[in-house]
């Protein structure tokens, strides 16, 4: 990576940086969702940056891929555990960074641990280290703090104008290829559960993030107005998940929106929550691996 693209990426993070911190203030009981997701958003944009996926918000079970979807009027629950997980592109330079707040001492636990696990696997990377070893470090050091990852989401490599390219890092001792490579930025994002949990998250019926794949696109076939539309949606979106938020006058393409999902070519990505109901934290860094060692950029 030439010192230019190091620099891109440090940019990033710092916005990312800024923006998380400024995320975590927002959660408070009774606060909207929405809200929420659109001041993160703003906050992004207001750096001269662009979301990279649109703002997540994870209330208790839920673990990941929960957007606000237009007028929504969900509110953060008292005594509940919510995450917060942005992306920042800077000129296509990505940082993914996330944080967890706990409205309730007894939750707090599980909040921190998921912080100093995250820590420890970050402290474990440097050049050629094999991916397995960090999910070890991941889910040894979660078990020895009486949680358990959840072993069906992973962390991944990012490359400019990619967020999950190349490598999985998982959050678990399991059999997973490839090494860390000098030069390459990862994000490494533990999600825990109690020792109550399943330890897996499965599919919600809700989506509310969606991605239109440009090189999977077949507008040929298509007709009229969901050719319109996929054809927008490539177009203003390039590849990145978008939330219907994001879109003027979505109420009007709804209908339409929704046949291009159930037929395949709009991608949707459902809401991801802990299999038996348990809460979950995570915490997530995007950094940079070199020859000796690693540089937080979030
Ligand atoms: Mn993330
Ligand atoms: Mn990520």
């Amino acid at each position: 990576m030439s010192e230019a693209d190091l620099e891109g990426f440090r940019q990033a993070g710092l916005v990312a940086r800024r923006v998380r911190e400024l995320a975590r203030k927002l959660i408070r009981e009774g606060a909207p969702v929405l809200g929420i997701c659109e001041e993160v958003e703003e906050a992004i944009r207001g750096e001269g940056a662009e979301p990279a996926f649109p703002c997540n918000v994870g209330i208790n079970e839920v673990a990941a891929h929960y957007t606000s979807p237009p007028g929504d009027s969900l509110q953060i629950p008292p005594r509940s555990i919510v995450k917060v997980d942005l992306g920042v592109s800077l000129d296509g330079y990505i940082a993914d960074t996330a944080a967890t707040v706990s409205l309730a001492p007894e939750l707090e636990p599980l909040a921190e641990a998921s912080r100093i696990v995250l820590r420890k696997a970050i402290e474990s990377m440097r050049a050629g280290v094999p991916v397995y070893r960090i999910g070890r470090v991941v889910e040894e050091a979660a078990r020895s703090l009486g949680f358990k990852p959840i072993r069906n989401l992973t962390g991944h490599e990012i490359r400019r104008y990619e967020l999950h390219a190349g490598l999985s890092i998982p959050n678990v001792a399991a059999i997973c290829p490839g090494k860390l490579e000098s030069g390459h930025v990862y994000a490494v994002e533990p999600f825990l559960t109690t020792a109550r949990g399943a330890g897996e998250v499965v599919s919600a019926r809700l989506s509310t993030i969606f991605r239109a794949d440009p090189s999977r696109a077949k507008l040929r076939k298509l007709g009229g107005r969901e050719r319109e539309l996929l054809a927008f949606l490539i177009e203003r979106f390039r590849g990145l998940p978008y939330t219907p938020r994001w879109i003027e006058g979505f109420e009007k393409l709804r209908a339409v929106h929704e046949k291009l999902v159930r037929s395949g070519r709009i991608y949707s990505y459902p809401v991801l929550v802990e299999k038996r109901g348990e809460p979950v934290s995570q915490a997530e860094h995007t950094i940079i691996v070199f020859e000796d060692g690693f540089e937080v950029i979030t």
